[in-house]
């Protein structure tokens, strides 16, 4: 039947044509837009993500994926230890140090931070050594775990004394309060210009205690700047250490801890470059809280310590050895016989406790 235009039945028509017919055209049409939409930006996101990831590993595999690190450490140590034995075959005076060990603005007299313990390489290194890829060899692993002391064990609870920022006018007051608990702490020392402090770090060992790297300059900017900047700096401090005390460190602390926000940059890189050198980097799980003022009642923080120990089987406290930290050294006694109420022994922190760090979850 035929319709004539503008008429009733024409539009009751052209309104059911429109409900029945468009409309829910239009709506299936959209909702499978829509899911298709949804569906396509997901799978860009997952893309993006993915990517990100693979640009992260890839700038990390060198340093942070476990095997790749190993890998990378097992190389770069048969390297230090082919450029210790060519020192040992050429001399002190010879400079070994590859070129990309130096910023360009190298102090006069350039410094070398030797791996602290040495494993003399029976294999030849090639100058150039590629960079091994995380699938290489996992039986490096052994060899390379033999270049390290390792973690004495220990048993029941204890407790680690250090203290940073050292050596000071405090130092002796603080190694009298020691001797008198029969107690050893570990300092962590920076550069001082005074030749008197050679002689009380001097004193620090003499009296059994041990002595970490912690900064030469304590410059946050300056030495979290770069892998070199940061190596370069410890390399300072360890010299420094070593002609004052004739003593060569193996343990250091961060200046402002691992995981420190100037860190944050090369942090991973750094931890990766010390450790191929063979030194440990203690953190630590309790503190006086003594480092952001000087005048801080003894009592607090002797309280801080025993509060941050509760309930730990190992901790490695924090103090500051600084010459107004006066508060520090009387709080000392409290500290100690504080912990041997909570049932720790003091021990000496070396290079064989196993590492109390931010950054390795589980230790
Ligand atoms: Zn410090």
């Amino acid at each position: 039947m035929r319709v004539a235009w503008g008429s009733v039945e024409f539009f009751k028509r052209l309104i059911r044509f429109a409900l029945f017919v468009v409309l829910p055209t239009a709506l299936v049409a959209l909702i499978a837009m829509t899911v298709l939409y949804v569906v396509q930006v997901t799978g860009m996101a997952r893309r993006i993500a993915d990517l990100e990831q693979r640009v992260r590993t890839y700038e990390a595999s060198q340093y942070t994926s476990p095997t790749g690190r190993l890998v990378l450490q097992r190389t770069r140590a048969l390297q230090a230890n082919a450029k210790l034995t060519l020192l040992l075959a050429t001399g002190p005076d010879e400079d070994v140090d590859p070129p990309g060990d130096d910023a360009p603005d190298a102090s006069p007299t350039p410094v070398d931070l030797p791996t602290p313990t040495p494993t003399p390489s029976p294999t030849p290194v090639p100058t150039d050594v590629p960079t091994p890829t995380p699938d290489a060899d996992l039986t490096l692993l052994p060899d390379f775990r033999q270049t390290y002391p390792t973690f004495v064990a220990t048993e029941g609870k204890v407790a680690y004394l250090t203290f940073d920022d050292g050596p000071s006018a405090r130092t002796l007051e603080i190694l009298d309060i020691l001797d008198r608990y029969d107690v050893k702490a570990c300092f962590f020392v920076i550069n001082h210009t005074d030749p008197k402090y050679a002689e009380i770090m001097r004193e620090v060992l003499r009296r059994g205690n041990a002595i970490g790297m912690h900064t030469a300059t304590h410059n946050y900017t300056k030495i979290y700047a770069s892998v070199e900047a940061y190596v370069k700096d410890l390399a300072s401090n360890y010299q420094y250490i070593l002609k004052a005390t004739g003593v060569a460190p193996t343990v250091y602390r961060f200046a402002g801890g691992s995981t420190n926000s100037a860190a944050n940059l090369f942090g991973a890189r750094i931890r990766a470059e010390m450790a191929r050198r063979g030194f440990r980097y203690y953190d630590w799980n309790s503190s006086s809280g003594d480092g952001n003022a000087a005048n801080v009642d003894p009592v607090l923080l002797a309280k801080n310590v025993l509060s941050t120990a509760r309930g730990k089987t190992r901790v490695v406290v924090l103090s500051h050895d600084s010459y107004n930290r006066t508060g520090t050294v009387a709080a000392l006694p409290a500290i100690i016989e504080g912990l041997r109420a909570q049932g720790f022994r003091i021990e000496l922190l070396t290079v064989n406790v196993r590492p109390v760090t931010f950054t390795i979850k589980g230790s």
